[in-house]
């Protein structure tokens, strides 16, 4: 088992996405670091991912080794740290070892078969999943296989990764208006819009739509949706959920069947629709439910 504290995989998808702007796709760069930790038998703790450089080819020539290996300070391999593994992104590619990574991987691999190699998209994250999976190679160093890994703490991986980006490249409202925003909830027979945000949400931050069923009993459903928004920012986040079919088909009393977070562009309202709603029950019988809107006025004073 590998075990990743949430501070260092904050520090590694900071540098991923300081080089892959989530706003604009067309100058993405992959990014390549160290990883560090302390090996106790069949357990690697990591401590650190030490970033080493950033490029259209991830790949590092061995001849650089030297250098990198300088970047670690003699007293941190005093205390017991060791190089555990490499860590490089896929920015919007997803999670493999490519050829080149394969042979990257032998060579770390060689200087310890623990060693690991760590791929992480970006992209990929949900609130859930982490956007990353650690690969080792089989003993003949060619075939590459998951291994597994947890953190030392709980973490919403979406939160982190939208934190970061407000953090990196959104720019401050040139206004400052109180935006007047609260939990509100509009009900048809079971399905409920839960808009949430911050009461003093200010323009281009977040808001969350929640799409909830609550069913008086469990029963069998499938359901099909489409959402349309506007007044929201042009990103590739938002972009796609601006418009979404989603067939849910489960037996179920209550479930969260959906969550988009959208940003207003400018003070105005943002509308939030979600338009042809079916939902059958386990009589297979079709029920069209009217169309539901969501309005919500953002103001200046
Ligand atoms: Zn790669």
């Amino acid at each position: 088992m590998i075990r990743i504290p949430k501070i260092v995989y904050e520090k590694f998808l900071r540098f991923a996405l300081e080089n892959a702007n989530p706003l604009d796709s067309r100058d993405w760069k992959e990014c390549i670091g160290l990883v560090l930790g302390r090996i106790k038998e069949e357990e690697i703790l990591v401590t650190d991912i030490v970033p080493i450089g950033s490029g259209t080819a991830v790949f590092v020539d061995i001849a650089d080794y030297e250098k990198v290996f300088s970047l670690i300070s003699p007293s941190r391999i005093d205390h017991g740290e060791v190089i555990v593994g490499w860590a490089h992104t896929h920015p919007g590619l997803g999670l493999f070892l490519s050829g080149t990574d394969i042979h990257t991987q032998q060579m770390y691999q060689q200087m310890h078969p623990k060693a690991f190699a760590l791929v992480l998209d970006p992209t990929k994250i949900s609130p859930e999943f982490s956007g990353f999976n650690i690969f080792r190679l089989d003993e003949f160093g060619s075939n590459p296989t998951t291994v597994d890994y947890s953190f030392d703490e709980h973490c919403d991986f979406f939160t982190i990764r939208e934190t970061l980006i407000s953090e990196l490249y959104l720019v401050p409202p040139v206004l400052k208006p109180p935006a007047i925003i609260s939990e509100s909830e509009v009900l048809w027979n079971g399905i409920r819009i839960i808009l949430s945000g911050d009461k003093e949400s200010l323009i281009n931050q977040f808001f969350q739509v929640k799409l909830v069923v609550d069913l008086p009993f469990r029963q069998f459903i499938r359901i099909e949706y489409q959402t349309e928004t506007d007044n929201v920012t042009d990103n590739p986040f938002t972009r796609k959920l601006l418009y979404q079919k989603i067939l849910y088909h489960e037996t179920i009393t209550s479930g969260t069947l959906g969550i988009f977070s959208f940003r207003p562009t400018n003070i105005g309202t943002v509308h939030f629709r979600i338009n042809n709603i079916f939902l059958t029950d386990y009589r297979q019988s079709l029920q069209k439910m009217p169309d539901l809107q969501f309005k919500t006025e953002v103001q200046g004073k």
